[in-house]
């Protein structure tokens, strides 16, 4: 099949390169030129697992090309995929503009049928939008060839985006027609070989289901770090909590692990907007705001921790293990080490951190500071701190040489914010160990 992909983010470069590989023509559009010239010399700009062979080897084939030309895009794909971010706007709801751009796009060019399809994240009623606007830009022209809209959700991971694409759990379909459901079905067919993953459904729903995903792992992690905050208040271990509770079928052992809080690009910001979606409508989300409210209060626990240690941090020096949003990915959207270091930095802190892929994006952001040295490996970052803080569970943070890590840091106090050290093991080793919800140790 022939399909235009309109950004190559995360979930846009992800979804062109897994089309590609199984035989299909693409050609993915975005307006930042720079980006585009590095995927055209074959220079992944974002890390992913795996990413960079698959769209070698798709665009050497000659399946997988990038441009900027919009309109030869248009020109391209029967299907079209708008895969554009859907960030934030200053009210907490998704700022739609990238995605009616791309659809006011497709409907200034389209002269044949086109299937146009939101892989974004976007709010109910988003379809609807999408196909005003395209019908909007063809009567400008006078012209009426015949369209589809669609919504096509995706939930893959960053860190494990390319295995949760070609392997999904369920593949959502919003359409309101069969034409447009068997363009999806025929597309994702090679990827349901073992069994129908598709879900077809109606358009709106297929919009909520997304966000009603993010929102129920968003609350696992929240109700967990309350119940973490609880735990140290009690003097009790929420990990023992966490492994006795996740042995219940019914809670599992996934997303219920305490820590800093949760960041990235989408369960912050799809809480926030279906939580503008749900008051637009006249309804108060109360558990919205409080997973929000949890999480917000969740990423200033490791600051506060240190200010309780220490008292004043002017002129202390932190180290800090992680700054990724979560292992496997350089995403630092909405990470918890910027709550931390901001307010590191706010206190009179310094920094130096480490994290083994998020340091171009941690210079991108804050290589101008002079109270942050980005170091080239975990032990350059604890090398003179006054203490060390776990923020992210890089599996190479796990199993350090404590005696070593003991010898460069002025003083071993170690802050883990992921819960993944044995706290009896570091007080041996002459650590001073603070956890997150585990009180009965603190
Ligand atoms: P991203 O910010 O990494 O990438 C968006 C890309 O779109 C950028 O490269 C940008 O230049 C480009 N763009 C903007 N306007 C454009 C236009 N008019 N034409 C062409 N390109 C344009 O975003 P992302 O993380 O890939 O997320 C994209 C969407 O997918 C969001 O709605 C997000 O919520 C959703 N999503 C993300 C993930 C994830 O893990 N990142 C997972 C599932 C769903």
């Amino acid at each position: 099949m022939r399909i235009t992909i309109f950004g190559t983010g995360y979930v846009g470069l992800v979804t062109g390169a897994c089309l590609a590989e199984t035989g299909n023509h693409v050609v993915c559009v975005d307006v930042d030129a720079d980006r585009v010239a590095r995927l055209s010399h074959g220079e992944v700009p974002i890390y992913e697992p795996g990413l960079d062979a698959l769209v070698a080897g798709n665009v050497n084939a000659g399946r997988l090309s990038f441009t900027t030309d919009a309109a030869a895009g248009v020109a391209h794909g029967k299907l079209q995929f708008i895969a554009v971010g859907t960030p934030s706007d200053e009210s907490g709801a998704a700022d739609l503009q990238y995605v009616r751009q791309v659809a006011d796009t497709i409907g200034r060019h389209m002269t044949e049928y086109r299937l146009v399809i939101t892989k974004s994240t976007v709010p109910v009623g988003t379809a609807d939008e999408v196909r005003a606007t395209i019908r909007a830009a063809l009567e400008a022209r006078a012209v009426s060839p015949e369209f589809d809209v669609a919504s096509n959700p995706e939930f893959l991971k960053e860190g494990a985006a390319i295995e949760d694409f070609m392997k999904p759990d369920r593949v959502v379909i919003g359409v309101d027609n069969e034409r447009a459901a068997d363009h999806l079905r025929a597309l994702y067919a090679p990827y349901n070989r073992s069994r129908d993953r598709c879900m077809v459904m109606d358009i709106r729903s297929a919009e909520l289901t997304k966000y009603a995903a993010n929102i129920m792992l968003a609350a696992k992690v929240s109700m967990m770090n309350e119940l973490a905050q609880i735990s140290d208040r009690l003097g009790a271990d929420i990990e023992r909590v966490r492994t006795a509770i996740g042995a219940d079928h019914r809670i599992g052992y996934h997303f219920i692990y305490p820590g800093c809080g949760f960041g990235g690009s989408c369960f912050p910001k799809d809480v926030r907007a279906l939580g503008s979606t749900s008051r637009q409508h006249g309804y108060q989300p109360a558990l919205l705001d409080a997973i929000e409210g949890v999480n917000t209060r969740q990423k200033r626990v490791l600051f506060e921790r240190l200010q309780a240690h220490f008292g004043d941090l002017a002129g202390r020096t932190i180290g800090i293990w992680g700054l990724a949003f979560k292992p496997n990915t350089d995403d630092m959207r909405e990470a918890p080490s910027r709550t931390l270091m901001e307010a590191l930095w706010a206190a009179g802190a310094s920094v130096r951190a480490f994290d083994p892929e998020a340091m171009g994006e941690a210079r991108r952001l804050y290589g101008d500071r002079t109270d942050l040295v980005l170091c080239d490996n975990a032990l350059a970052a604890a090398e003179g701190v006054d203490a060390l803080v776990v923020v992210t569970e890089w599996h190479i943070f796990r199993s350090p040489d404590f005696d070593e890590l003991k010898t460069l840091m002025a003083r071993p106090v170690i802050v883990d914010g992921r819960n993944i050290y044995e706290p009896e093991y570091l007080r041996r080793e002459g650590f001073t160990y603070y956890g997150i919800g585990r009180a009965a140790g603190n």
